[in-house]
């Protein structure tokens, strides 16, 4: 068995959803935008999944815009922000391209982060003021696993820009952060079902009420005018029911998950020398293990890693599937030969002990022979 170690990229299906989207490919076809029992059958179902994810989520069910992934999800907060109100757009430098991209579209401004890849909560400040409409700051970091400082984050941006919709994009939180609490302050959230069992190509957008964005998608009105489109029912479903387990067993995971994680990361700065942890564990959430190694390349480190039934990764992926220098790592100041030899192992709610004796074997070996 390979050990799956690229859980941020994404996660396998839990069964209970799969399980739940099945209905929804033969016997419970319908489009729930219809008129007859068929549809409104369909349509029960995605009201019954907002009102799950809506819960997750500590939003009203009306407050659920359903998305095609994160990357829509984060698109429509960005661009519906400042399309609709003017204004500018503030980030954090260490956002998912899926924030980083439309943020420099609309001529944007970026945060620095420090060396652990926290927001700078001063130069936050300084880039504020009351013509900013959007500033978006995600919970946890994709590749080094860091958890943003987000309450502070709500007050500078509360005192400093009055008029600005905050955005986070929790698709890296969700699995391991309690979101009701994390984001209570945040006006749009951003979620993407893959990253916790459930399927691509689905994700949610909370949008408060009070808080307005330009649609990105016009037509047939679904969403309350907010996202056209037939509604991805058997997705929404499944979302809802990963959203479920992973709330209910979160706890249990991020304690199970963590043991693991540590042990890994232990085995690895004991076996293998010149290592770096690139972000203490304090500091990330419970899934995340990035290091750097001294001395040899990613992709090569990468190849050895697979042939050897060892998944990982460097950065974020990709459409190419090639890698780019991470802006991540670039952001937190460090060093252009420190990064090349970055290594990100994501673990997930499906990660076991053999995965992680898997790795140590597989890594020090293949560390060893490169050096040589
Ligand atoms: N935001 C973050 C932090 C992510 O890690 C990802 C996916 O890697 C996305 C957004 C994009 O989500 P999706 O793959 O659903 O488009």
């Amino acid at each position: 068995m390979p050990a799956y170690l690229d859980h941020a990229a994404s996660t396998p299906m839990r069964p209970e959803a799969v399980e739940a989207m099945l209905p929804f490919f033969q016997s419970r076809f319908a489009n729930p935008s219809g008129a007859h029992a068929a549809a409104r059958d369909a349509r029960r179902a995605v009201d019954d999944a907002r009102d799950v994810v809506a819960e997750c989520l500590g939003a009203q069910p009306g407050e659920v815009v359903f998305t095609g992934g994160g990357t829509e999800s984060d698109n429509h907060a960005v661009l519906g922000a400042v399309r609709l109100h003017g204004g500018r757009a503030v980030a954090s430098a260490v956002e998912h391209h899926a924030v980083l991209h439309p943020v420099e579209h609309v001529r944007g401004q970026l945060v620095p982060v420090d060396a652990e890849g926290r927001i700078e909560l001063g130069a936050l400040e300084d880039a504020l003021d009351a013509d900013v409409t959007l500033v978006s700051v995600m919970l946890a970091n994709n590749e080094v696993g860091t958890v943003q400082p987000f309450d502070a984050v709500v007050d500078i941006v509360r005192a400093q820009a009055p008029h600005a919709i905050l955005h986070t994009d929790a698709v890296q939180g969700f699995p391991w952060l309690d979101v009701v609490t994390a984001t209570g302050g945040a006006d749009c959230i951003s979620v993407s079902a893959h990253k916790f069992g459930g399927p691509k190509g689905v994700g949610a957008l909370v949008v408060r009420t009070g808080t307005t964005l330009e649609p990105l998608l016009l037509g047939g009105g679904q969403e309350r005018e907010r996202r056209s489109g037939t509604h991805n029912v058997a997705g929404i479903v499944a979302m809802a029911a990963a959203m479920r387990a992973t709330v209910d067993e979160r706890a249990a995971t991020v304690a199970r998950v963590g043991t693991l994680r540590d042990r890994l990361v232990d085995g690895l700065v004991a076996s293998v020398p010149d290592i770096h942890e690139t972000v203490p564990r304090s500091a990330k959430v419970a899934g995340s293990a990035h290091v750097c190694i001294d001395g040899v390349e990613s992709e090569a480190l990468l190849f050895l890693l697979e042939r050897g039934g060892v998944y990982a990764s460097v950065a974020s992926s990709c459409a190419s599937g090639a890698m780019e220098p991470s802006h991540v790592l670039a952001a937190m100041g460090v060093a252009k030969e420190r990064a090349a030899g970055a290594l990100r192992l994501s673990l997930g709610y499906a990660s076991i002990d053999a995965d992680v004796d898997l790795a140590l074997d597989v890594i020090a070996d293949a560390v060893g022979r490169l050096r040589r």
